[in-house]
């Protein structure tokens, strides 16, 4: 792969947040004239699919519901691009010759796709965060066995992949996340036990899909962060450390051996952290929000709550277990979080019932294929499902 000429692209996940934020960066770089776009998936939502693959020429657009694979197809009838649907379809996605493939599937759907475009050399722009958390050191070595780069676009991992000098990886002594708190961050776990999940997905700074914006409330989100910064950064759990910052300025820091603290800044805006992705090791011109310094005039900072927030705890647990426990830990909070967006359990039963699973999953080692990771993923959404069906009753 070429890293120099115009690019090849693939989003995956292009109607979601970040796939939207993805492409509105492609245009404000040049769009058409300066990349080709190969591949577009999404899962519902045909139309902007349509539209996006019309709009930029794609070579193939995907949707996962392989339901909907005639609907897609008349929506492009007479384009020339290329349709697919289901697994297959995003694995041909990924198969397709992208230089730089944006994975922003949200959840374990993304682990497969993603891994594939890693493991045929592509430059690997990260947002699914699950990829690292589920698959762990096998993604990574699946990344560095093929050859591509492997460039965080999660905000705080942007934000420290921007402040590691390459020479100075040895002298890193920890690396501090940054968390908003999200909108339950001054409520009393009284207040927080009854929320709804309106309430929940209002996030006070990001605007985001909705499973992240709740994994926000519960900072189950940092919880995935923390295990995603370990396998990204390769660094001790003790050395990872979580920090409430409400403003949402200051994206992550790291500290060194002298002392010192680097921190990168901006206004809460994906677009930054994916241009960086984008043109890495270069920066963009980007047509983003710049901070006003005095209009901001505070930056706030709090130790997290473990007693409201179980989710540190939890991630902490399993950084310190290893093995399959991130793997585990992720299974179960997508199956907790569907629980609570169909109002089955309450807000905090979610880290309950993550909790009970990574307890009685202790045993599993770290999975050495896809295949292991699924069958973990699938063994512990099964006991996350008891779990909440005794809850229920
Ligand atoms: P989203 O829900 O807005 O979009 C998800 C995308 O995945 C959509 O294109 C959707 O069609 C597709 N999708 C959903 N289910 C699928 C399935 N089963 N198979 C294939 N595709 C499917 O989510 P988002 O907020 O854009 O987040 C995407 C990823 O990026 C997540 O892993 C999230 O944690 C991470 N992330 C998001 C943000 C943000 O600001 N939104 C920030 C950091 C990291
Ligand atoms: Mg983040």
């Amino acid at each position: 792969i070429d890293h120099d000429r115009p690019r090849r692209l693939s989003v995956l996940g292009s109607t979601g947040s970040i796939g939207v934020s993805t492409l509105d960066v492609i245009d404000q770089l040049g769009g058409r004239d300066e990349f080709d776009v190969m591949a577009l998936t999404g899962n519902g939502n045909l139309d902007l699919l349509a539209e996006q693959a019309r709009r930029f020429g794609a070579k193939l657009a995907v949707t996962a519901d392989e339901s909907q694979y005639m609907a897609l197809k008349d929506l492009l009838a007479g384009t020339g691009i290329d349709v697919a649907a289901g697994v297959s379809g995003l694995m041909e996605a990924a198969d397709l010759n992208a230089d730089w493939v944006m994975a922003a599937i949200v959840g374990t759907a993304g682990l497969a796709p993603t891994l594939r475009a890693a493991a045929r050399g592509a430059d690997i722009a990260l947002a699914n965060k699950e990829c690292l958390v589920t698959g762990g050191n096998l993604f990574v070595d699946a990344v560095k066995a093929g050859g591509g780069r492997l460039i965080p676009v999660d905000s705080e991992h942007s934000a420290i992949f921007q402040c590691l000098e390459t020479d100075q990886r040895h002298a890193v002594e920890r690396i501090v996340l940054t968390a908003s708190g999200g909108p339950f961050r001054s409520q009393s776990r009284e207040q927080m036990a009854n929320v709804t999940v309106q309430t929940a997905r209002t996030h006070p700074n990001w605007s985001m899909g909705l499973k992240i914006s709740v994994g926000s409330a519960s900072m189950f989100n940092k919880a995935l962060e923390m295990i995603e910064a370990k396998h990204l950064f390769d660094v001790r759990p003790d050395q990872i450390e979580v920090i409430v910052h409400p403003q949402s300025i200051v994206h992550s820091m790291v500290g060194y051996t002298d002392g010192s603290v680097i921190a990168q800044l901006g206004v809460p805006d994906m677009r930054t952290a994916i241009g960086y992705a984008l043109t890495y090791p270069k920066r963009p011109a980007l047509n983003v929000d710049r901070l006003d310094f005095a209009k901001i005039a505070r930056l706030d900072f709090e130790a997290p709550d473990e007693a409201r927030f179980p989710a540190i705890r939890l991630a902490r647990t399993a950084l310190e277990r290893g093995g399959a426990q991130g793997a585990i830990l992720n299974a179960a909070e997508e199956t907790a979080f569907n629980a609570f967006v169909e109002e089955r359990i309450r807000f905090l039963d979610m880290a309950d019932v993550v909790e009970a699973v990574m307890d009685e999953m202790t045993a599993i080692s770290a999975p050495a294929s896809i295949d292991e990771v699924f069958t973990v993923d699938r063994e512990a959404r099964l006991k996350a499902a008891d779990v909440i069906a005794a809850r229920e009753r």
